[in-house]
């Protein structure tokens, strides 16, 4: 029988109406036996999620604030209690909580209680055990995350259960006191009980149905992806999408486990599904855009530099003494331009420059601001024809001017630099240009 390992994130267990929803799904199937909830997040807009009440009250807690804050808290929790009509009380829970923040027990354990007593709401309310995470995460003395013990704790005690629930966010030190992950860190949690628990496939349920294929807040109701490769997601989130954080997909990747993006709040769409690797490169030709601005390109151009060994070098030896690694190296036959972020050259402008003349004697030096990048990817590029006459057409009837190309060697993504000026305009162009060829529609 397949295994799947289940996160909620917090807005999927923000009151009891998502909790019922949150058990709705998982006894939907028997597959999902292993379930690592957030802390309850916000309800509406304006709302505070748990995690930061409780920074908020550990914070204050040798003030008068801190009941005020510290009852909040229960308040919400057990509002999610009655909700569900059950007949379970925290209170010794809360007391200890209560009394460890005024003894001072520390900022992590503080903030890692909302993981805690969702879950043991959630495992009283699904009746399935609930695992500490305190037992089975570990960190090291120096705070880093010990993936080999966590692993060989955490596959052996997984064994021993059916079901379980494992609260996100947080672990343990080896002094036995808490630390949590950074802060969205159940995603980390939920991808190493996927890992230790040798899963088929690992649901991260959150409240939208997937990545979209361009930023929403750029293009109206862009398409969501259908399959997407972790390459691939990889080049999406270094060029700004906001997707799952690289440390969330690490324990999963090395374990070729697929993740699946769903939707509490509409459990019936499939969401995105990431993958290692898709035979014949299955699915839509673009798999998704996404830019950045805050870059500038530094352009050498030097009289028959074509020919002469070792230029690049030369160039690319400055950038390094001065610790700024590059982006992006398009060259022409006697230039070459090094696309760098802006804040890492920030300073450091006249030494590079000065730096540059003294090693090559350049017949041009320039320095470009206001460049934003944005990078088209997709696997099924390479296997179609057309792609760029779409792309630039797009861009050219939305009156943007291309400043850059660069297609990267592995045919899986084009990057172009436009003026931080045109940056919304140009993606929303390209989007409506490969979405009205269809290029995001799955084949
Ligand atoms: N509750 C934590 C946070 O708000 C962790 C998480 O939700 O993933 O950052």
């Amino acid at each position: 029988m397949p295994i799947k390992t289940v996160k909620f994130g917090g807005s999927s267990l923000a009151d009891a109406n998502q909790f019922k929803k949150v058990a709705a799904i998982i006894n939907a199937d028997p597959d999902r036996r292993f379930v690592v909830p957030s802390a309850p997040g916000k309800r509406f807009k304006e709302d505070t999620k748990v995690t930061d009440m409780l920074y908020d009250c550990y914070a204050a807690v040798d003030t008068d604030d801190f009941d005020r804050l510290f009852e909040a808290i229960k308040e919400r929790f057990n509002g999610i209690i009655e909700g569900l009509g059950l007949d379970m009380s925290l209170e010794k829970e809360y007391e200890k909580i209560r009394n460890s923040m005024i003894l001072h027990a520390g900022r992590d354990y503080a903030a890692s209680r909302g993981e805690y007593l969702s879950g043991k709401i959630l495992s009283y309310y699904l009746n399935i055990p609930f695992i500490d995470a305190a037992k089975v995460i570990f960190f090291r003395e120096d705070g880093s995350f010990d993936s080999e013990r966590t692993d060989e704790v955490l596959s052996e005690k997984l064994k021993q259960y059916e079901h379980a629930v494992i609260p996100g966010f947080y672990g343990v030190r080896p002094n036995d006191t808490i630390k949590t992950f950074s802060r969205g860190g159940s995603d980390i949690t939920g991808a190493i009980v996927a890992r230790a628990a040798r899963a088929d496939l690992y649901e991260n349920w959150t409240d939208v149905s997937g990545f979209c294929a361009a930023d929403p807040r750029i293009v109206e109701n862009p398409k969501y992806i259908d399959v997407i490769t972790y390459r691939e997601l990889r080049e999406l989130s270094y060029m700004g999408a906001s997707v799952l954080h690289e440390d969330s997909i690490f324990p999963v990747r090395v374990a070729a486990i697929p993740i699946n993006i769903r939707n509490t709040n509409s459990p019936d769409d499939k969401g995105t599904l990431i993958v290692d690797s898709i035979r014949d490169n299955l699915g839509a030709t673009v798999t998704g855009i996404a830019g950045k601005k805050g870059f500038c390109s530094i352009t050498v151009e030097k009289d028959m530099m074509n020919s002469a060994v070792g230029f690049g070098r030369k160039i690319l030896q400055v950038f390094e003494k001065h610790g700024v690694s590059f982006e992006h190296i398009p060259s022409g036959i006697d230039s070459v331009s090094v696309v760098v972020t802006e804040a890492s050259v920030a300073g450091k402008e006249k030494a590079i420059k000065e730096d540059i003349y003294s090693i090559i004697d350049p017949d041009r030096f320039e320095l470009e601001r206001d460049l934003a990048l944005i990078s088209v990817v997709g696997r099924g590029m390479v296997r179609k024809h057309g792609i760029s006459a779409k792309l630039f057409t797009g861009l050219a009837e939305a009156g943007v001017n291309v400043r850059m190309i660069d297609q990267g060697a592995s045919e899986l993504n084009i990057i172009v630099g436009v003026s931080e000026k045109d940056f919304e305009k140009a993606i929303k162009a390209i989007y409506d240009s490969f979405n009205a060829n269809g290029f995001f529609d799955v084949k």
